[in-house]
């Protein structure tokens, strides 16, 4: 029998994504409602080896919830790569009797927990926080619906202004491994190609239909892509496509960072809320070492190990979806 948990520590980490903060709110109320002692860990793994740790109450997580970003903090840890910095975290957490740890993160933060619980005996819930919902074994990641939507705003504006002067649009959007907000926002605008890191891109095919556009003087289109495509990011494509379409009107346009921030949309606050209520649920019934994902409406626990050496695939139906209703 797992030994009960009464301390929970709860760290945002790696890339942040809108939703974290309702996360965050979540844990922290379930905890308390169970009369658990709550710690907000400040910056990620870097909290835990600097021992930068706070007690969390509800107010502390009030008015939290329509925010983006992470009142935490995150952080890329270095030190937490070395078992020297892994060490110093487990004797902070001792210290004050931390005997639980929700980490809210993407993959990289899972396989720092995945080495973490392999050597230290503190049991580790993840929840997948993360634009990029390349997360193997769920079906929603935390952010990813603010991210897109983001992401879909801002290419409606940018196609207003496309079509007004017929102009070709090569849109950048993040996703330097997982095409999901590529894939999403692409089909969700009507955009003619998207560019995604999974499947190979066949520029030519690309250039001989612009090219026909061209002839019919209709040449008004609209490229998303990923950041991470295999074939480079907007300018690697904008320079490939100028050089064969040198009349052409060519516009690129990075989303950047825009599409980390903002106020969570409501599905990323019901998600957060739910995912960060069962990750307390889950300690307090001695699981441990797995991450809380959701499939088919359902909560599923996967062990984090699973979840880091497996990836999210994109289906091949969404991929025929995209060529059937482009062309
Ligand atoms: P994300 O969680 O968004 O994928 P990163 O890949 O940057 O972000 O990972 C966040 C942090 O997780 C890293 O800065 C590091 O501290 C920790 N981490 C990632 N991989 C490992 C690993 N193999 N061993 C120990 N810590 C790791």
């Amino acid at each position: 029998m797992a030994k009960k948990v009464t301390k929970i520590g709860v760290l945002t980490s790696g890339g942040d994504a809108p939703g974290m903060n309702a996360a965050i709110r979540a844990v922290v109320r379930t905890g308390l409602y169970h009369g658990l002692e709550m710690f907000g860990i400040m910056r990620g793994y870097q909290g835990m080896i600097d021992d930068d740790i706070v007690r969390m109450e509800t107010k502390s997580v009030a008015n939290i919830i329509q925010r983006g970003g992470t009142v935490l903090k995150t952080a890329r840890c270095k030190e937490f790569f070395e078992y020297e910095g892994r060490q110093q975290a487990y004797d902070n957490l001792k210290d004050r009797g931390i005997d639980g740890l929700v980490i809210i993160g993407g993959d990289g933060s899972f396989r720092g927990a995945v080495q973490f619980s392999s050597e230290f005996d503190i049991p580790c819930i993840g929840l997948a926080g993360t634009i990029d919902k390349d997360i193997y074994g769920t079906d929603f990641t935390i952010g990813f619906d603010t991210a897109v939507n983001t992401a879909v705003e801002a290419i409606d504006k940018v196609r207003d202004t496309m079509d007004a002067h017929d102009r070709i649009f090569i849109i950048e959007v993040m996703g330097r491994d997982a095409g999901y907000i590529a894939l999403h926002s692409g089909i969700a605008t009507g955009a003619e190609n998207i560019l995604i890191p999974e499947r190979k891109t066949d520029i030519n095919d690309i250039v001989t239909s612009l090219q026909e556009k061209e002839r019919r003087k209709k040449l008004v289109n609209l490229i998303v892509v990923a950041e991470g495509d295999e074939f480079g990011g907007a300018d690697v494509v904008y320079k490939v496509l100028k050089e064969k379409l040198p009349l052409a009107e060519i516009r690129v346009c990075i989303l950047g960072h825009i599409q980390r921030g903002g106020s969570p949309s409501c599905l990323d606050r019901l998600i957060a809320s739910r995912m960060g209520y069962h990750a307390v649920e889950c300690l307090l019934e001695g699981r441990h070492n797995v991450f809380v994902g959701i499939m088919n409406n359902k909560m599923h626990y996967i062990p984090l190990e699973n979840a880091v050496k497996n990836k999210a695939k994109i289906s091949e139906e969404w991929l025929r979806i995209v060529k059937i209703l482009a062309s």
